[in-house]
């Protein structure tokens, strides 16, 4: 027996299956031509994150738009960082922005042929593998303790030399059998690392589908592939899952990109073909002059519950990312302003190597258009729903009577050129406030500038042509009857060339009757606003002004 192999039965004794056994188990997947399998690969840390949803939303289009498979895989190595309840959360999280997998960890389970899909279950997997490395020589069992590791840097401190596991650092590489069997006599934990004969003098070629071609230096370090329980380290679980999951692409963000060498040495000592990579850059914003990428604890918007609470919807978020993630989104949105926001041909091609700008201004522009293309009904449930959980007062006026509620969304929805009155869901309640008649206050005052005589005559005699039958063109009459029996101009030109000719406009009689009836100087149109009021509610409003002037 070779040292090779009595070292391989000494760490693995109990894995008897082989790279083939699991080639067999996770046969290539029978795919269309140019379908993409890939995956969101979480750690169940509790926190969903825009950096997620990036990350999903590409996958998630590149599978989906060519009848591939995309996966959930849960990265819960760390046992540590793991928050209970956290797959729920993101799988919840995801589901809200039409991230569906087709495959993977389900809130009930694994669902898949694949599997497991969470890490920890897959001991035996990775173990198979190492035992692998090991028979070729390329992975060997280091004893170091923390202090030892510690010292190490400490002298590569001093030398001013590269820091790290390699070289005539790795104390452990060379080892003889003997040496290493003393140890697991002693029952010495210890983990197993890789043989890198890769050297930072050389660079390898490499094109990522997003940053284009890239140089990069070889690795040289002896990284860690099983840690001192048993469970692998990222890079490691990445190969061997990547590859028996068999995913075409892995969408991930580039803070993977210097580790890239080394998973391309996994990839070929273990004989697998490596996947395409698409590194995506980060989510930057301005701070000040300067660009910064958004951060876990300075930015709350980087959550994604922070939409949520804030009241965007997630269409808007997601219109939103596209608008971020594919420079040509805009203008398609443009060309076709009623088309389902899916049928928008996503491509890897048009994103950003840089990464992407957040800006929230931004994103309330975009919602604001999102907002106004949606039916009165839909805008209900919406709010409804957002005021369920945040605002129980608005819950309760909005769903008093639906169809009142329905009837005020409705104002100038639909139509060419639909009103762009909300962003979020909290803007609804300043808008529509005044429909309700215990929320009803007039808060803003008529200008100075305007005689109460004038307003006086312009309520009554408006209060007494009233009627609710009227159509808008015969109501607007009205108001212009009523706007030349007080001298104010009807001809808003006229108006403007030479104001002082007259006591103010038809805008400004109009402008009377809204602050009587809406309490404010500005609201939706007033002509649907009364239809929506009744007539009692805008006689009962223009007679309590009335007793005010
Ligand atoms: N668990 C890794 C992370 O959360 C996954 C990266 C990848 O997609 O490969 O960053």
């Amino acid at each position: 027996m070779t040292d090779k192999i009595a070292l391989a039965e000494l760490l693995f004794p109990n894995v008897t299956l082989t790279p083939a056994d699991m080639e067999a188990r996770f046969p290539v997947r029978e795919l269309p031509e140019g379908a993409v399998v890939s995956r969101m690969a979480p750690s169940p840390t509790g926190f969903v994150h825009l950096g997620n949803l990036v990350q999903g939303l590409t996958s998630e289009r590149m599978c989906h738009q060519s009848s591939g498979t995309l996966f959930l895989r849960v990265e819960d190595t760390d046992a540590k960082r793991e928050v209970p309840g956290a797959v729920q959360t993101l799988i919840e999280g995801l589901r809200h922005y039409n991230i569906n997998f087709d495959e993977g960890a389900t809130i009930d389970g694994d669902m898949g042929d694949y599997g497991p899909y969470r890490q920890r279950r897959r001991v035996e997997i990775y173990h198979v593998y190492a035992k692998q490395l090991v028979l070729q020589g390329e992975a060997y069992p280091c004893f170091c303790t923390e202090e030892e590791l510690a010292d190490i840097h400490a002298r590569q401190e001093a030398e001013k030399a590269n820091y790290g596991y390699f070289g005539k650092w790795a104390v452990w590489r060379d080892r003889s059998l003997e040496e290493i069997k003393e140890q697991l006599d002693k029952g010495t934990p210890y983990v197993l690392r890789f043989r890198s004969t890769g050297s930072i003098e050389n660079k390898i070629k490499f094109t990522d589908l997003i940053k284009g071609n890239l140089e990069l230096t070889e690795n040289d370090i002896d990284h860690v592939l099983l840690k001192s329980d048993g469970i692998p380290t990222y890079h490691f679980a990445h190969a061997v899952d990547d590859h028996l999951m068999r995913t075409t692409h892995v969408v991930r963000g580039d803070e993977w990109l210097p580790t890239l060498p080394f998973h391309l040495q996994l990839f070929r000592s273990l004989g697998f073909k490596p996947p395409k990579y698409l590194h995506i850059g980060p989510l930057m914003k301005m701070d000040g002059e300067s660009k910064r990428k958004l951060s876990k604890r300075k930015d709350p918007e980087l959550a994604l519950t922070y939409y949520h609470a804030a009241g965007f919807p997630v269409a808007s978020v997601y219109e939103y990312l596209m608008t971020v993630l594919n420079s040509n989104f805009e203008d398609w949105r443009r060309a076709n302003p009623d088309a389902p926001v899916d049928s928008f041909k996503f491509s890897y091609k048009k994103m950003n190597p840089a990464g992407s700008l957040f800006d929230e201004m931004k994103l309330r522009d975009v919602s604001k258009n999102v907002i106004s293309r949606m039916s009165a009904d839909e805008v209900f449930d919406q709010v409804v729903s957002f005021a369920e959980e945040y605002d129980k007062e608005l819950y309760g006026h909005l769903t008093a009577d639906p169809a009142y509620s329905k009837a005020i969304l409705s104002i100038g929805r639909g139509g060419k050129k639909p009103r762009k009155d909300f962003a979020v869901w909290t803007d609804v309640k300043p808008y529509l406030d005044f429909f309700f008649d215990d929320w009803f206050k007039v808060v803003d005052e008529y200008p100075a500038q305007f005689e109460r005589s004038d307003i006086r005559l312009a309520l009554e005699r408006f209060k007494e042509s009233f009627d609710i039958a009227d159509d808008s063109t015969v109501w607007f009459d009205k108001i212009k009857a009523i706007t030349e029996s007080l001298g104010f101009a009807t001809d808003m030109k006229a108006y403007r060339e030479d104001p002082a000719a007259f006591g103010g406009s038809v805008a400004d009689v109009s402008m009377f009757l809204r602050v009587a009836v809406t309490g404010k100087l500005n609201s939706p149109d007033m002509y649907a606003a009364m239809q929506v009021l009744g007539k009692d509610r805008v006689i009962a409003r223009i007679d309590a002004m009335l007793k005010t002037l």
